[in-house]
């Protein structure tokens, strides 16, 4: 989708600092960290909102997770721990429409979530 942003990212038409990237995911830095260590992984392929998974996802899904995983390794807060978070539409303050799992870490998450 041309209007979207992440899918632009995805093309390569809208820069972002990658700490990953296969056939099918990309990952980079969020534009506003929210945390010391905060990163958008997606899917290439466009979906709005994870309303719209299904059972075709479910391995998708779970390579999110895992390739999330991967990068709290690797970015050094495996250890400490972090969050992964799914923002679904409004209620869930999602801005974007294309499904993206934030991983935030490097300080101490709150609860309640604002
Ligand atoms: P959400 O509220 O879950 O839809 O989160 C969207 C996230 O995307 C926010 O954390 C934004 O800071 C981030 N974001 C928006 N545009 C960009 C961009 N061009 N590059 C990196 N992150 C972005
Ligand atoms: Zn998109």
């Amino acid at each position: 989708m041309s209007d979207c942003i992440f899918c632009r990212i995805a093309a390569g038409e809208v820069p972002a600092v990658k700490v990953f990237e296969n056939d099918e995911l990309l990952a980079f830095r969020d534009i506003r960290p929210q945390a010391p260590q905060h990163v958008q992984i997606i899917p290439k392929r466009h979906i709005d909102t994870i309303q719209e998974l299904g059972e075709a996802e479910i391995g998708l899904v779970g390579r999110l997770v895992l390739t999330a995983n991967r990068i709290a390794k690797e970015l050094g807060v495996a250890e400490s721990g972090y969050r992964l978070v799914f923002n679904c539409l409004s209620d869930g303050g999602q801005e974007v429409f294309h499904i993206h799992l934030h991983l935030l870490g490097g300080r101490q998450m709150g609860w309640p979530p604002g």
